[in-house]
């Protein structure tokens, strides 16, 4: 049967090499493919690249910034701590996506919808999870200045330069035709989520919450 879910810090953290304990971060990854029945979660080595792999499962983690399967059973997981986890279904295949500022540049999110539909995909939905807002995502007056010129939709003003990944990702998704439900929910205000930026300014542990999707 289909689902989708997004942890929060209670899950505990699913990311590898940010100071956990890995056997720790196994088990847990372990622990959640059996509470949700499901065969396997596929894990991603997200680098902020441009990569799009489609995955039967049999690999459980692979080196890429989306993940797109048409294998029921097959959960596709996405790390985030700050990022917009993008979790993409239709009747016939699914996705998830990393995407932060980079992503949200590189092409990515084009270029996994345009793989679903390769597939046959048709009426595809887009989820877009717990990721820290504009308010809270405030840049250097230089990098906001390069990221709007060409991504308009995630420009604030340039007195706050805050970039809105959501609303620009959004914007992708909908161009490309994809329904989108954003949950709205800033990683940095709400302590129920791990948030890079947090952990940085507070020196809070450090942690990865995932999206994962399956048929
Ligand atoms: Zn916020």
């Amino acid at each position: 049967m289909a689902g989708i879910l997004f942890t929060s810090a209670s899950w505990g953290n699913f990311g590898l090499r940010i100071g956990d304990d890995e056997s720790d971060v196994l088990a847990r990854r372990k622990a959640l493919e059996e509470s949700i029945s499901i065969g396997n979660i596929v894990f991603m080595n997200q680098t902020h690249s441009n990569e799009v792999v489609l995955t039967d499962g049999r690999s459980s983690v692979v080196d890429a910034d989306a993940i797109v399967t048409s294998s029921k059973g097959v959960g596709l997981s996405v790390l985030v701590g700050d990022c917009v986890p993008i979790l993409i279904r239709s009747s016939t295949s699914v996705a998830a996506i990393h995407a932060g500022r980079i992503g949200m540049t590189n092409g990515i999110i084009g270029k996994t919808v345009e793989l679903m539909k390769s597939l046959g995909a048709q009426n595809l939905e887009a989820i877009m999870g717990p990721s820290i807002c504009a308010d809270c995502y405030e840049v250097s007056t230089q990098m906001y200045a390069d990221v709007v010129r060409d991504f308009p939709h995630a420009a604030t003003s340039v007195a706050r330069h805050g970039l809105d990944l959501q609303s620009e990702i959004g914007h992708q998704l909908s161009h490309e035709g994809v329904e989108v439900f954003n949950l709205g929910i800033c990683t940095l205000e709400y302590s129920e989520y791990f948030s890079h930026r947090r952990s940085q300014r507070t020196g809070s542990a450090e942690g990865r919450q995932i999206g994962v999707i399956w048929l």
